[in-house]
């Protein structure tokens, strides 16, 4: 009987040693099972090779040629470049890499060498920058990496393309035919599958594009219907629970909203209805409200606590951030802090508070003394206890994990639950996500806001733009100016970011009084600057994208974004969210240099609307539905291969097959469902945690 290939170790593959195996765990592979399942995240057709001279300009694509010039190194404007030329009987190519000067050495003339990248023109030459590569051995006429359809794999240090075909294929011959078909056979033939060890060869090493196109959709059904399932039992687990009822009258409702200093849109008192006849019900809720930013969701979250803590309850909000935990702190009290609801007791809680007042919170949580806290993740650590929690909001929840979420909700009796997110999320990705989730939205903005126009300037006119900020800034409006940090902990962007700062500071804007907050500064000197801007104290803030959610200044109407290309579409709007919140009228210029049609789409795209949903779902076509799923995490992130966009026709189908299972086997427990329960518990554990849990 062999050995679960899950437990198969990979230094049973020949070729695979205690230091290979070691670099191999960073692409989060343990066993030859998840070997198997290290899927190509792309193929290069190599049967035949496109000439240089008929290679298309833009595009991605594949040569094979002979290097002619290897490895020339030059000095070009403070970079390092390598310069390699290499010539089909067609013509020639230059290869270029900056700031890799290791390059150089990897080629020598002689050599044939496969490139994969996109191919521009430079001074009247074909050139491809920083191109994948490939060396060819002499003997490879027939083999693994030439003439054939061949896999490219995700990498890690120390280990190349070429191994990993290697192993993969070993892998396969050794153990192909004891991978265990996930999809019961029943719904396979339905759905007109190969048996899975097929698939798995043809996902590898496909004979023709044909197969490939089956072999991937066979595995993202699989990736949909597995995600599905435990969606679907994880709704099942929670309208199953027992909640709290809670009593809300009419005029309970009406005293509240009657309480704020404004009316309430007629969206956000729908969304609010909605919200409580949910939370009158037994069963705990589970909704999403959506809404755009400064549409008013905030208000509405607070009123539905309200109505909890009149029950005699405990609410609490939990954000992403902490100056976003803290200014919905101060929102609240500036909205209740007198009226019928000043005896309410609310406090924010962060992991950057004395740990003096952190315990007297802790304390008062418990013992039920505070009725509504606000705060950032330090919500859901160990020591936080609750007396009487029932409903719990979570702010900007793609911003948090989903195992996150799920603490939250398990650190009490089944509290209802409410989302809430700025980032219009469509229908197909909300069922995905969470089942059939109950969503309501805000689709008006309060009356009286201004307008916010929208510009696009190339770098070459980042003087002129500076020109009219300084003139705008003059006439007393505050303005951001935000360069983007890929990562918030790049130093060499940061530096670059800061760099700007200080030159702006003794150029452009020189006597304005400015401050610049990033990510990588102590939060306390953020905080301080932020406050001050909010204070009406300094002219402009030159941030990073930590402002992105957060800070809420009605006199701030002007913002600039550099190097606009670089963001995704939803930060920027998200970005773009933070101005016109008054009802002046405001201005947000874009500056960029976009490369690629695509690029130039995207920021056009801003241009021309204000409208979140829009700009989400133009969003979601380009980029897929990552950034919604939270952190990745290894082994456990949730799909790898599906994009529920753009392979909506098969997510339909997994999930109608997933809801026939689990209709007819809700317990997982008949001998082809165990197998999914296993794939469940190792590739969704917070899921599983949660029906256990239940
Ligand atoms: P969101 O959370 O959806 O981004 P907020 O709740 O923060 O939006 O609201 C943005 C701003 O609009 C806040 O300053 C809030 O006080 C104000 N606001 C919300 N609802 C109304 C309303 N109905 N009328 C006037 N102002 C409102
Ligand atoms: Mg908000």
């Amino acid at each position: 009987m062999p050995k679960s290939l899950k437990f198969t170790p990979l230094q049973s593959i020949k070729g695979v040693g205690p230091a290979r195996s070691l670099l191999l765990k960073n692409l989060g592979i343990d066993t030859v099972e998840d070997l198997l399942y290290l899927f190509p995240y792309r193929y290069e057709d190599r049967r035949t090779f496109t000439p240089i001279k008929k290679l298309a300009l833009g595009q991605y694509q594949t040569v094979c040629a002979d290097v002619i010039v290897g490895g020339a190194k030059r000095s070009f404007s403070a970079k390092q470049m390598v310069e390699i030329i290499v010539g089909d009987d067609t013509g020639r190519i230059t290869a270029v890499w900056f700031n890799q000067p290791y390059m150089a050495s990897n080629f020598k003339p002689g050599m044939r060498v496969i490139f994969y990248g996109k191919v521009d023109v430079y001074k009247n030459r074909l050139q491809m920058v920083a191109p994948d590569y490939e060396i060819v051995d002499g003997d490879e006429k027939v083999s693994l990496h030439m003439g054939r359809i061949v896999p490219i794999y995700p990498l890690t240090k120390g280990i190349g393309q070429k191994y990993l075909r290697q192993i993969i294929h070993i892998c396969l011959q050794e153990y192909a035919d004891q991978v265990r078909d996930i999809i019961p056979e029943a719904i396979r033939k339905r759905q007109g599958f190969t048996p899975i060890t097929e698939s798995i060869r043809q996902i590898h090493f496909p004979q023709t594009l044909e197969e490939q196109t089956l072999s991937h959709e066979r595995i993202v059904f699989e990736e949909f219907f597995l995600f599905q399932i435990a969606v679907l039992l994880r709704r099942m687990s929670i309208v199953k629970k027992i909640g709290i009822a809670h009593q809300i009258t009419d005029k309970s409702l009406n005293q509240i909203t009657g309480s704020i200093g404004f009316k309430l849109t007629a969206a956000q008192i729908n969304a609010l209805k909605t919200i409580t006849e949910d939370m009158q019900k037994k069963n705990p809720m589970l909704r999403l409200l959506q809404g755009d930013v400064g549409s008013g969701k905030t208000i509405v979250a607070f009123c539905a606590c309200l109505a909890a803590i009149a029950n005699g309850h405990q609410a609490a909000i939990m954000a992403p951030t902490e100056i976003l935990a803290k200014q919905h702190g101060e929102s609240f009290k500036r909205l209740f802090a007198k009226g019928p609801f000043a005896h309410i007791k609310a406090e924010v809680l962060t992991s950057s508070m004395l740990s003096k007042d952190k315990k007297s919170i802790l304390k008062r949580l418990k013992e039920g003394t505070i009725d509504l806290i606000i705060g950032t993740h330090a919500l859901i650590e160990d020591d936080v206890e609750f007396k009487d929690l029932s409903f719990v909001v979570i702010d900007e929840q793609h911003k948090f994990g989903v195992n996150q979420r799920a603490l939250l909700s398990s650190k009490t009796v089944n509290p209802d639950v409410l989302i809430m997110t700025a980032t219009p999320i469509p229908r197909t990705l909300c069922l995905t996500l969470y089942g059939d989730v109950d969503v309501s939205v805000i689709d008006e903005l309060p009356p009286g806001r201004g307008e916010i126009k929208t510009f696009l300037f190339p770098s070459a006119k980042s003087q002129d733009v500076y020109r009219k900020v300084r003139e705008w800034v003059n006439k007393g409006t505050q303005a951001y100016i935000i360069y983007p940090l890929v990562e918030e902990s790049d130093k060499l962007e940061l530096r670059a970011a800061t760099e700007m700062f200080e030159h702006l500071q003794h150029h452009e804007f020189k006597g304005l009084r400015m401050a610049l907050v990033h990510g990588q500064m102590d939060r306390r000197e953020s905080d301080v600057s932020m406050q001050a801007f909010k204070r009406g104290e300094l002219d402009i803030l030159v941030a990073t994208t930590i402002l992105e959610v957060g800070i809420d200044v009605a006199n701030a109407n002007v913002m600039v974004i550099e190097h606009a290309e670089r963001f995704g579409l939803s930060q920027l709007h998200q970005l773009r969210g933070r101005i016109g919140r008054g009802k002046h009228n405001a201005v947000c210029i874009l500056i960029g240099d976009p490369t690629t049609d695509e690029g130039k789409a995207r920021l056009d795209a801003l241009v021309k609307t204000t409208d979140g949903f829009k700009i989400a779902e133009y969003d979601l076509e380009i980029r897929g539905p990552g950034h919604y799923f939270g952190r990745y995490q290894h082994g456990a992130n949730e799909l790898r291969m599906a994009n529920p966009m753009a392979q909506m026709a098969l997510l339909d189908k997994a999930r109608q097959e997933a809801i026939d299972l689990v209709n007819a086997d809700t317990a997982l427990s008949k001998p082809q469902s165990r197998v999914i329960q296993g794939v469940i518990k190792k590739r969704y554990p917070q899921y599983l945690e949660l029906i256990l849990a239940g």
